[in-house]
């Protein structure tokens, strides 16, 4: 596929993969989710990733749905270059609902907050989908 005039080649695959991933949660899931926003994100610590901010999505949804949605997972990452220490749910405090899916490639300043905490909800905000541990 070559470039679209006004589309760069980053453009054009992010909105590829927010439209496929979108899809693809819709069919496993079997309601209307949106990913209303596909964001790279790099931070001043060194940390990168991908977040995708959504909506409909539920805890209930990822812990039915975990194998499948982990495979839809691996696929947004690889096809976006990112090779994530964790992959987590941010939750809308206090709630079930999930507002964010994020990959996050972690500095060396960020790796031990995620690393001290234990089970899929280190923090009642977060629901770890994936996490590399350092050896
Ligand atoms: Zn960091």
């Amino acid at each position: 596929m070559g470039n679209i005039c006004g589309e760069s080649m980053i453009t054009s695959k992010l909105l590829k993969n927010r439209a496929g991933f979108e899809e693809n949660l819709r069919k496993l899931i079997g309601r209307p989710i949106l990913l209303i926003e596909l964001d790279v994100f790099a931070l001043p610590c060194g940390c990168s990733g991908i977040t995708a901010n959504m909506r409909g999505l539920e805890v209930d949804d990822l812990e039915v749905f975990e194998p499948q949605l982990m495979a839809l997972v691996k696929e947004m990452a690889s096809s976006l270059e990112v090779k994530p220490t964790v992959t987590f749910a941010r939750l809308v405090p206090g709630s079930s609902i999930v507002a964010s899916l994020n990959w996050r490639a972690l500095c060396s300043r960020c790796y031990p907050e995620f690393a001290r905490g234990e089970g899929k909800m280190p923090r009642p905000d977060l629901y770890l989908l994936q996490f590399e541990r350092r050896k």
